[in-house]
């Protein structure tokens, strides 16, 4: 077998075989917290490939927002490891618009399964954060040691606050009480499960919708917020949730990881590509009365791909695999 082919190979076993486990999963009960949402589904559908038992709560049974419930929930179940998936998400509108559940709600959330984790002495913890951390103008691929270096971006900050203070949690308490607590920092994830709700979707789906709509109703147009120059990276959502298996076996340190695709395009370049997948061949019109927000989010994926992990579903095919999913789940609605 050629060189290219092994590696290829090797990508699509998962994980890579030379990093060391330092937390094997097999026989493990593993908490998938937030298992309803797009990663939360994705890491149930991962982990299921894995000698584990996955453990859900409904909102019904644990409200995470709420200390009470957390904490029940936790001494209950006794799990060994948690992907903390649970989160208040939302699109550019979405956040604005909810500033006060962006923070509360999320903020909650991280600190009601930390310290649940570590009063139930859970050893193995990944919290979910997101690439809207890091400062608006940071420089670009961003780096980890980004984070706190300059003013956020205003549209996110609410939701970034408190995804920080998620990531400080994680750090503070390895670094207090010795747990093994670690965070991750996906990029603009997208698949099947994702939301298509024009109000509170993120650009990918809201896309898609849009030229879907277009295409059905034999329009001449399609309309994408903003200028269309913004740059933003993707990665599919089955592709995250591999990348955290990785992480919660074999990465037990302080420093958040970026898991990205380490490619980004425009918002035009990504329009013209969902078009294309969709079948609109109209024109696309911009409506620059809606925000930008950040002129570029390119995350580097360096300190992962260094690990021995990277990405195996490219855009096109990713993106036509979920307008798959979006015909068959979303489009009537
Ligand atoms: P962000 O990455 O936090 O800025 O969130 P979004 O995914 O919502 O937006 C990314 C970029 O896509 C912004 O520049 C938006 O203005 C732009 N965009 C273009 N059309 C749309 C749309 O229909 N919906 C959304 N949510 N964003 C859009």
């Amino acid at each position: 077998m050629d060189h290219t082919a092994t590696d290829r190979l090797r990508r699509m076993t998962t994980s890579a075989p030379e990093r060391p486990v330092l937390f094997s999963l097999a026989g493990k009960r593993v908490w998938v917290a937030g298992h309803r949402g797009m990663l939360g589904s994705a890491v149930v559908r991962r982990l299921a490939a894995e000698d584990c038992e996955i453990l859900t709560a409904d909102r019904s049974v644990a409200d995470l927002r709420r200390q009470d419930e957390a904490e029940a929930f936790v001494a209950r179940a006794r799990p060994d490891a948690i992907v903390v998936a649970a989160a208040k998400v939302g699109g550019i509108l979405a956040n604005s618009t909810y500033p006060g559940a962006f923070l509360y709600d999320n903020l909650m959330i991280a600190a009601n399964v930390i310290e649940a984790a570590r009063r139930t002495g859970v050893a193995k913890l990944l919290y979910v954060g997101s690439s809207c951390i890091y400062p608006k103008l940071a420089a670009q691929p961003i780096v980890e040691e980004a984070l706190l270096s300059g003013p956020l971006e205003p549209t996110n900050e609410w939701y970034a606050v408190a995804k920080i203070a998620g990531i400080k949690l994680c750090e503070a308490y390895r670094r207090e009480y010795g747990c093994d607590f670690i965070s991750a920092m996906p990029t603009n994830l997208y698949g099947p499960g994702d939301n298509f709700d024009l109000a509170s979707s993120h650009v990918l789906p809201a896309l898609l919708r849009k030229a879907h709509e277009a295409k059905r109703a034999g329009a001449a147009e399609m309309v994408v917020w903003g200028t269309g120059t913004p740059r933003r990276e993707f990665l599919h959502v089955d592709d995250c949730a591999d990348a955290l298996v990785f992480l919660l076996r074999g990465y037990s340190d302080a420093p958040h990881v970026n898991v990205g695709s380490g490619e980004d395009v425009s918002i035009l370049e990504l329009t013209r590509l969902v078009a294309g997948v969709v079948g609109f061949e109209g024109a696309i019109v911009q409506d620059t009365s809606k925000p930008d927000g950040t002129p570029r989010k390119l995350m580097s994926a360096a300190r992962l791909r260094a690990m021995g992990w990277s990405p195996r579903i490219g855009l096109e095919a990713g993106v036509l695999g979920t307008y798959g999913w979006f015909l068959k789940h979303a489009a009537a609605r």
